[in-house]
């Protein structure tokens, strides 16, 4: 396979060429994000390989199809960002990587939680100018706190058993409970009662048309007053707007994201001379109890060696008879 791996970082060449050695697929990398743009690049590609980041609505689809693509193999879990009815309609297969590495994600969801708590981004900040004083640094024990897990899948479950771990009281909601989070040491409880009774909030669910803003104004009036909300999963799971004007109330206490709604223009990239400072995200960034990573909570060697993995194993079982079994995402 011919296969144009857009939005190509030196981490995805590395990992992506150490993994294909005995495949020997053709990896053609390139640096640019797939977009209308730039989709012609694929042209003499059997495969497109992409990222969160890159374009994959109907227009760039049709224009993938046109050149000749017949597969589309996310590295990635998530696929909210692929026209999956546009990909059917075409004629092409999309594959993804479920699953590389829950660890990496719920461990950075834990250190989110730690470091809003303990306030350590600020505490660094200030020991670098050498002020010790510990005004305004005052965190709270974790153990017998409460944590509300939305969403109990591979991340979820994983992110139950460190919180069980630190001796929190884990209630957990899912429209499709499982034995797993149970045995991690959760209750599932009903949506509303989670909000009401846990002082951290997490979501780990995908985002679909059911999931979209989940966390809007009504859901943030239902939470605990100063509560600590973390969002590691998709970004438009929450109403950033309406968690904005939480903040400036103090209903919500401590803010913590790794990913960001309109993230696709801004993540990944060094644009500390062009952002213009008075956008939301520029806005979000000044409250003091606000941690935002920038989508790495993916980003271990482990994680991307699972992914690269998975990745060639997508384009070699496509190769040989077509096949997208146990990869393609359900909804295809
Ligand atoms: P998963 O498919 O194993 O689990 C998702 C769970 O969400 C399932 O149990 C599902 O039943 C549940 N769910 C579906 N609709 C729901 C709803 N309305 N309310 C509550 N729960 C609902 O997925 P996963 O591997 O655990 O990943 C979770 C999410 O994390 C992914 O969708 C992806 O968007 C995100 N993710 C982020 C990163 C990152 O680097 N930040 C990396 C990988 C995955």
């Amino acid at each position: 396979m011919r296969v144009a791996v857009f939005s190509a970082k030196p981490y995805d060449r590395r990992f992506l060429t150490e993994a294909d050695q005995e495949a020997g697929h053709e990896l053609v990398f390139l640096e640019p994000r797939l977009s209308p743009d730039t989709a012609s690049l694929a042209g003499g590609c059997d495969a497109v390989c992409a990222f969160v980041n890159d374009d994959l609505s109907a227009p760039v689809l049709e224009r993938l199809a046109a050149i000749g693509v017949r597969l589309v193999a996310l590295r990635s879990a998530g696929y909210n960002h692929v026209d999956l009815t546009a990909a059917r309609k075409l004629g092409l297969a999309v594959t993804r990587v479920p699953g590389y590495s829950p660890y990496a994600v719920a461990e950075h969801c834990a250190g989110l939680v730690l470091a809003l708590n303990r306030r350590i981004h600020r505490a660094y900040n200030r020991v670098r100018e050498h002020n010790f004083a510990l005004n305004g640094l005052l965190g709270f024990d974790l153990h017998g706190r409460t944590v509300g897990v939305i969403g109990t899948g591979k991340i979820g479950v994983r992110f139950i058993r460190i919180m069980a771990g630190f001796g929190c009281r884990v209630l957990a909601y899912d429209p499709y409970p499982g034995d797993e989070a149970i045995a991690a040491g959760a209750r599932y409880v009903p949506l509303e009662t989670l909000l009401a009774e846990s002082d951290i909030v997490t979501l780990h669910c995908p985002l679909t048309p059911e999931t979209y803003h989940l966390i809007d104004e009504r859901r943030i009036a239902q939470m605990r007053d100063g509560v600590m909300l973390i969002n590691t999963s998709r970004g438009a799971l929450i109403d950033t707007a309406a968690v904005l004007r939480a903040l400036k109330t103090g209903r919500i206490g401590h803010l913590g994201l790794d990913v960001y709604e309109e993230e696709a223009d801004l993540f990944f990239e060094d644009l500390s001379d062009e952002m213009p400072g008075d956008d939301l995200f520029s806005r979000l960034v000044t409250f003091p109890n606000v941690l935002i990573t920038g989508h790495q909570a993916f980003f271990t060697e482990d994680a991307l060696r699972n992914i690269a993995a998975s990745t060639v194993e997508s384009l070699t079982a496509y190769a040989r008879d077509g096949s997208t079994a146990g990869i393609a995402p359900d909804a295809l």
